[in-house]
């Protein structure tokens, strides 16, 4: 290990041991927004702050990108198909499958692909000659710990395992990283949409990933072991993808189905639920449950 490499750990390990601490945790917490309140940390450097606190309790299925967005491609495939998916979802690795996405092989690289394009002697090979074997890891692994393991085996993407084996998603140090200091937008990212906009009046349309966790800090808290984004969780309550403008009257908000699909709740509008809306959900839920599944 030499110099630098022992003083960041030891830097590391000195954080990790102060905010592992769950007493501390909380005080540390308060102070943090306290200073903030007082004006003594910038609004940036308090959400980075938070980030580390909140970073010991984070699993890579928090913050991974799930299978069905994952851009993959089947190990059959040429080289030139390859290039054209690089080219067109902007990302620089792709996982490579046989058969199906639960089981991924392998993964390419745009720089071990560009090479095959300007030598001859390369020109045949195929994706199962260049690609690179995945790093697997599960879905429940604290993202703390990938972050070392990320850094050690000089690894920049993994796969995300289920607990049955299959594929859950992939995650790179780009999204560990994220969780710390904020979204980083390369000059290939196209623009992310955002999960919770702000219509005005305490109104806001959501996308059907918005975040449970981030939900709580409008107010709606609706936390739950089982689901992370309010898609899950409206699918979860009716047993069903909830249709376009099905709506729900929970702890005092309005939800309405905006888009959706035989699969995924896409939209929804978030607003605060008139006082009738919180009667009627009040008599369903002395009926039955708690929200108004009209
Ligand atoms: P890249 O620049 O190749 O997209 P990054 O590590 O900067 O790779 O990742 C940016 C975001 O793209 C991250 O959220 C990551 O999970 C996601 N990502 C990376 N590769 C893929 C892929 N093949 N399919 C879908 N998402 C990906």
């Amino acid at each position: 290990m030499d110099d630098s490499t022992e003083s960041h750990s030891t830097i590391w390990s000195r954080l990790s041991r102060l905010f592992c601490r769950d007493s501390n945790e909380e005080k540390l917490e308060q102070a943090i927004l306290d200073a903030s309140a007082e004006g003594e940390v910038e609004p940036e450097e308090k959400s980075m702050l938070l980030g580390i606190l909140r970073f010991n309790d984070l699993l890579v299925h928090d913050t991974m990108t799930p299978r069905t967005d994952m851009d993959c491609i089947p190990v059959e495939s040429s080289l030139a198909d390859v290039a054209r998916l690089i080219v067109s979802s902007g990302h620089s690795r792709i996982p490579v499958y046989s058969e199906t996405r639960d089981n991924i092989v392998g993964i390419v690289h745009a720089k071990d692909i560009l090479p095959c394009f300007v030598d001859e002697k390369r020109g045949n090979l195929s994706i199962a000659e260049i690609m690179r074997e995945p790093f697997f890891v599960p879905d429940t692994k604290s993202t703390r710990t990938l972050l070392q393991e990320f850094r050690t085996r000089k690894q920049h993407i993994a796969i995300a395992l289920d607990e049955y084996g299959g594929t859950s998603g992939l995650i790179t140090i780009e999204d560990v990283i994220e969780e710390i200091v904020g979204d980083i937008e390369d000059e290939h990212d196209a623009p992310k949409e955002e999960d919770i906009r702000a219509l005005g009046d305490n109104v806001y349309e959501l996308t059907g990933r918005a975040n449970l966790e981030d939900l709580t800090e409008l107010g709606l808290e609706l936390e739950n072991d089982e689901v992370d984004t309010i898609g899950g969780y409206l699918c979860m309550l009716s047993g069903n993808v909830p249709a376009k403008n099905q709506t729900f009257t929970l702890h005092g908000w309005l939800l309405t189905v905006l888009d959706s699909d035989a699969k995924l709740i896409h939209r929804l509008r978030l607003e605060p639920a008139r006082a009738e809306e919180n009667a009627s959900s009040e008599a369903n839920r002395m009926a039955s449950t708690e929200t108004d599944l009209s």
